[in-house]
């Protein structure tokens, strides 16, 4: 694999915490909807389209934006490991391309397929209790 250097290991480690934290959010949402058929609140489970507030996924650390999209769609994207959400125009050409833009966002992926190195991961600052 080609050498990358220390900026570009860590704009890439900066899109995959943004994107862990997303995940995260999806994932609770998943998790309480289970909850409510549990305690026999069939009624209270989300449609699968709401739409969210997902952080952008850019590389720069302080970016603060939010793009919204529908869970459902946000999961899809996400089916491949190497895609990103960012904002329009937020991709960093050196170590990502474009593979889809829309009206809100575009969809980056990676230019050389950088693992996911599980457990080095950097901490997030993600409350998980
Ligand atoms: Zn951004």
């Amino acid at each position: 694999m080609k050498k990358v250097s220390v900026t570009e290991r860590r704009q890439i480690e900066n899109e995959m915490i943004f994107r862990r934290a997303n995940e995260v959010v999806g994932d609770k949402l998943d998790e309480i909807d289970a909850l409510h058929i549990e305690y026999g609140h069939p009624m209270l489970v989300r449609s699968d389209d709401i739409l969210l507030q997902f952080k952008c996924e850019c590389s720069d650390e302080n970016c603060e934006a939010r793009i919204p999209i529908k869970l459902s769609i946000y999961q899809k994207i996400h089916q491949n490991r190497d895609a990103f959400i960012v904002m329009l125009k937020h991709q960093v050409n050196k170590i990502e391309k474009v593979i889809l833009t829309e009206d809100e966002y575009s969809v980056v992926e990676k230019n050389n397929s950088t693992a996911e190195p599980g457990d080095t991961l950097n901490k997030t600052s993600i409350d998980n209790s």
